[in-house]
């Protein structure tokens, strides 16, 4: 605990809107016995100010820093003090007198600017010094899949210094690229498909020293935890390992899907992986008869094969698990769902789009009077592959038109009738061509197979699978390669449809990335997405009821449990999100600088009147640090205010909101809790993938605990909002303060 607090005012980011020697005397009063020293610097992010400060810390006068002057999202690396010296930040410039408006006055602001000066030392009275969970680690490298991938993957790691495991079902390295007769192009000039490079790759692997390479194996069980995992081999082998990459590649989405376009009823339509082994074999022929096929139909258009509710939000679909129980335990066994979804087609479209290039190249490659068609809805040709599309245009042999497939039906001597509607060509035709050719679905592998087997209380797969139709990474926007399971990491087609050399760079991406997480566990600091985060969940377990909600609501699966239902956490599957600590009823788990009593202790000592004339209606808002508090710096930085009576607390997630805070701030006479957090549901984009959606279902428990108190459950409410929405905040603050000012003030007030 903080005992010598130095608290000290930058005057270059809020001399101009604060009487800063008047904020000195108040916290020297107010602070008297807490705050040793309580001074104010022309410049504090600088060098001297800095100096500053380190020397009051080297003479012992302070133990803990509180700096007032901008956002803590600015400045940041000037106030780092080591890991033995806490620091926090006061707010004081945009969530306080820019927000404000003018209209307010100057006794309104500097209220506000008390309460969050009061809250800042509070915070620092409440934070114990982190003492990080070190483990022996692991700096073994695991990749699983030993295609184009897993290949650069493993070369990256071992390159890196890393001693790198290769796994590969099959008896052959290589993959889907060793199967492809071409590659799109994927250097200058970019307008010819040329060879993969595979056997090269596959020869550099097998010739690097640190990689040790097995084919015919998966994995039987991953256990443990990042920087300590042992992975069992379905060999029947075992190795201890830090991390994994995941690079498991796709399955061909199941064509039948394509029966509208012809595919399963007549034999001449085949799909783009059909076409590439004929390639491969030597020549495009027909499947019915044997003959050379010289006219194919490349048809991109599925609108015909697409069920009309394709892209309509999915209600999220409950765990599928089965019944049967094993001997001892009460914990259900997961079963795993094939989740082919009819959206793979349209996820693959851009991949699709140059596909059908490349192979319409092979036709006018394979016979001088060869004649290819591609009827699109949208040519989706990204970046440079503008310029195989243009090759591909200047080919006389390929054409290229937009259209709809009105039908596809077999003529008597096999050939297909293609019927194309609203062409770019200003006419309906009709096509005869030899064979008609679907695209393929990209589907990820964890779609069909929990791959990883994992040994975790959650079950053997990758959660929420159902809800992201098969991909299992944890945050498509913010964070790249994670998965949500820490310490594994997907690349390539696993995570989402791309080329070959999207790929590769995937495959460095996230062999850094399982690097990361190793030399993060080592040094027992978080790796993602709370960077170098030495605290992680302490639980006090003398009161604890083995009531298993944090064991459940763990997003990442950190926390196991013994046959008694107590939790065992796993610290380095740990992303500190606090959701566990949200949870619990007992308020047994808590981290060093993030805790239930530190939260409710900042609320209690918020200035509330007892008549909400005299200034109100109060309001708290709990905001997400990741998008919520970002975005109300922005607001404010662009001159947007709302009501003064509103007081900003930063939480880690909304899924570590414990209700008891909700209790504080109605028992202290707040008249309204507002929850700001990042959006969820299928356009999910919170950082710790279900932290605002559990928020959102914990509601209920608030409203019993306020009904309990008295107090009407409305004056709770959560919010979503986008990082780039900041533009919105002031007129949900304005929204949710008039509910409550239609309410009236808080029963609680003033007692
Ligand atoms: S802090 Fe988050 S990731 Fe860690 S155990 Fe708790 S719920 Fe799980
Ligand atoms: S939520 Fe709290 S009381 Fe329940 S099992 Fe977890 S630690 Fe124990």
């Amino acid at each position: 605990m903080a005992e010598k607090i130095g608290v000290y005012f930058d005057e270059s980011s809020i001399g101009q809107y604060f009487d800063i020697e008047a904020l000195v005397e108040f916290v020297k009063t107010r602070w008297a016995t807490a705050c040793p020293v309580v001074t104010s610097h022309p410049v504090l992010p600088g060098e001297d100010g800095v100096k500053m400060i380190k020397a009051d810390i080297e003479a012992g006068t302070i133990d803990a820093v509180l700096v007032c002057g901008s956002s803590p999202r600015i400045d940041w690396e000037f106030f780092d003090f080591g890991k033995s010296v806490p620091s926090e930040r006061v707010n004081l410039r945009e969530q306080c007198a820019l927000c404000c408006p003018a209209e307010a006055g100057e006794e309104t602001k500097v209220l506000m600017a008390k309460d969050y000066i009061n809250m800042g030392v509070i915070k620092l009275q409440k934070t114990r010094v982190p003492a990080p969970e070190q483990i022996e680690t692991v700096k073994t490298v695991l990749v699983v899949g030993g295609g184009w991938t897993g290949l650069h993957a493993a070369l990256h790691a071992a390159r890196a210094g890393y001693n790198t495991i290769l796994i590969e079902k099959e008896a052959e390295l290589g993959g889907h690229a060793a199967k492809l007769h071409k590659t799109i192009p994927l250097c200058h000039p970019y307008t010819e498909a040329h060879e993969t490079g595979i056997e090269k790759l596959i020869a550099d692997v097998q010739a690097e020293s640190r990689i040790k390479v097995m084919t015919g194996t998966t994995i039987a069980a991953l256990e443990g935890a990042p920087g300590s995992y042992t992975a069992k081999f379905s060999n029947g082998s075992e190795d201890k390992i830090g991390a994994v990459v995941l690079a498991t590649g796709w399955v061909p989405q199941d064509a039948s899907i394509l029966e509208p376009l012809g595919y399963g009823r007549f034999k001449n339509v085949v799909t783009t992986w059909d076409v590439e082994e004929m390639a491969k074999n030597g020549q495009l022929l027909r499947p019915s008869d044997g003959k050379p096929a010289k006219r194919v139909a490349f048809l991109l258009n599925t609108e015909k094969a697409e069920p009309s509710d394709l892209f309509k939000p999915k209600a999220p679909a409950a765990p599928v698990e089965d019944e049967a129980k094993e001997e001892g335990e009460d914990k259900k066994a997961h079963k795993h769902v094939d989740l082919e979804s009819a959206r793979h087609l349209p996820y693959s479209s851009a991949v699709n789009s140059v596909i059908s290039l490349k192979e319409a190249g092979y036709v006018t490659e394979q016979y001088t009077d060869g004649q290819a068609y591609i009827i699109y809805k949208d040519m989706l040709v990204q970046g440079i592959h503008e310029k195989y599309y243009k090759a591909a245009q200047d080919n006389p042999g390929v054409m290229l038109t937009k259209g709809t497939i009105v039908s596809v039906e077999e003529d008597t001597d096999g050939s297909l009738l293609v019927t194309v509607a609203n062409t770019l060509l200003g006419q309906d035709f009709e096509l005869k061509v030899d064979m008609v050719v679907v695209p393929t679905g990209i589907v990820p592998t964890t779609a069909k197979n929990p791959v990883m087997n994992f040994k975790y209380r959650q079950g053997p797969a990758f959660p929420d699978l159902d809800l992201f139709d098969g991909f299992c990474d944890s945050n498509y926007i913010c964070f790249p390669y994670e998965t949500r399971r820490t310490g594994v990491y997907a690349a390539g087609c696993v995570r989402q449809p791309m080329f070959m050399d999207n790929a590769e760079d995937d495959a460095a991406g996230a062999a850094l990335k399982a690097i990361q997480c190793i030399e993060s566990a080592n040094r027992g600091v978080a790796v993602h997405p709370r960077s170098g985060d030495l605290t992680y969940p302490v639980f006090n377990f003398v009161r604890c009821t083995q009531c298993k909600r944090c064991t459940e609501e763990c997003p990442f699966g950190a926390l196991d449990d013994d046959e008694t239902g107590t939790p065992k956490p796993n610290p380095t599957r740990c992303r500190r999100c606090g959701t566990c600590m949200g949870a619990c009823p007992e308020r047994v788990i808590s981290f060093d600088n993030y805790n239930v009593d530190q939260i409710g202790s900042m609320i209690k000592a918020i200035n509330v009147p007892d008549d909400m004339d005299a200034g109100g209606p109060r309001i708290v808002v709990l905001a997400c640090e990741n998008d919520a508090y970002p975005a109300l710096d922005m607001a404010a930085m662009r001159g947007k205010t709302w009501s003064p009576y509103v007081r900003i607390l930063p939480v880690r997630c909304l899924g570590s909101v414990n209700a008891i805070w909700v209790a504080d701030a109605m028992s202290k006479g707040i008249d309204g809790v507002m929850m700001l957090g990042c959006k969820y549901g299928d356009d999910y984009q919170c950082h710790f993938v279900k932290g605002s959606e559990i928020c959102n279902r914990r509601k209920e428990n608030i409203a019993e605990t306020l009904e309990r108190l008295g107090v009407e459950p409305d004056r709770v409410e959560q919010y979503q909002v986008a990082i780039d929405e900041y533009d919105k905040l002031p007129a949900m603050i304005e929204e949710f303060q008039n509910m409550i000012l239609e309410k009236g003030p808080n029963p609680f007030k003033g007692y």
